[in-house]
């Protein structure tokens, strides 16, 4: 699979879970730190508080 996005290992490790961290680049976007971990703890924090921005219209 191809993406456009660029993703660089950042040598460093979630502090939620352990899994290895790494630099998402977007082009036009900002580069973004991410988790290798689908089922991190942080991404469920940021899945909340999307949820609660929708509901909040
Ligand atoms: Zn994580």
């Amino acid at each position: 699979m191809l993406f456009r996005s660029n993703v660089m290992s950042m040598g460093k490790i979630c502090p939620h879970c352990n899994t290895p961290l790494v630099k998402v680049i977007v082009p036009r976007r900002r580069p973004w730190k991410l988790c290798l971990d689908p089922e991190c703890p942080s991404k469920e924090e940021y899945k909340k508080k999307r949820a609660s921005k929708s509901k909040a219209s």
